[in-house]
């Protein structure tokens, strides 16, 4: 490997490196806020309960889940699912990470653009991310440039559904943030803690990002060299 002469692969590395220490240090923040209760005594159930019911989302049920930071928005069933620690315990981690999916459920319930874009984008994404690969490798292996070209088209289009993923989650972010402090489940001394819980998450979403474009990137400078 000459890493050298591939400044790219260079760069793919660092932000891979980036990207492990963002996930590694989302379960840090979470863990740390996880031992520090919130004043309002709530748990993310309540702290979800509340949320949605304030935004007239009566509807939509919560339900807990295993695994570790495991929550999401499931739009299709209208349902929040909690991951067990979020669901139960009483912590600022629990009802950040809880008002956040419930942010999702508001964007749904108002058409948030990106919100749609992102659900409109979803089963083209789903095919040609899991093709691309295939037809990336195949066309290098075999110097088969118009393979490579249909792989990066594929590729750009799993890239563009990052993309988009990333004003999605800034979004719930900063309705979980706003409606918190608005309602009560956080004092203003709570929100440093509730912005880095939500923070250390956001990251992780934006590194992902920028390893899915830089690789992208570096399939255009590959096929570009071939076709010199
Ligand atoms: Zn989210």
């Amino acid at each position: 490997m000459y890493l050298g002469n591939d400044p790219m692969f260079l760069l793919i590395l660092i932000a891979f490196g980036l990207s492990m220490w963002a996930s590694f240090r989302v379960r840090g923040t979470f863990n740390r806020y996880a031992e520090v209760p919130a004043q309002s005594g709530m748990t993310g159930y309540d702290a979800a309960r509340r949320m949605l019911d304030n935004n007239g989302l009566y509807d939509v049920q919560i339900e807990p889940i295993p695994g570790v930071l495991s929550d999401h928005y499931d739009p299709t069933k209208k349902v929040v699912r909690l991951s067990e620690a979020v669901y139960h315990e009483r912590s600022i981690s629990a009802i950040s990470v809880a008002c956040h999916e419930v942010g999702h459920a508001v964007q749904h319930k108002v058409h948030y653009p990106m919100l749609v874009l992102r659900h409109r984008m979803f089963p083209i994404v789903n095919f040609a991310s899991g093709i691309a690969p295939f037809l990336l490798i195949v066309g290098i292996i075999l110097s088969f440039s118009n393979l490579i070209l249909l792989g990066i088209i594929f590729f750009s289009a799993a890239v563009a559904f990052q993309l988009v993923t990333l004003p999605v989650e800034f979004n719930a972010t900063n309705r979980a943030k706003q409606q918190m402090v608005t309602y009560g489940f956080v004092s203003p001394q709570e929100r440093q803690g509730v912005n880095k819980v939500l923070n250390a998450a956001a990251l992780t979403y934006v590194a992902a990002a920028l390893v899915s474009l830089l690789q992208l990137l570096r399939f255009v400078g590959i096929f570009n060299q071939r076709n010199d």
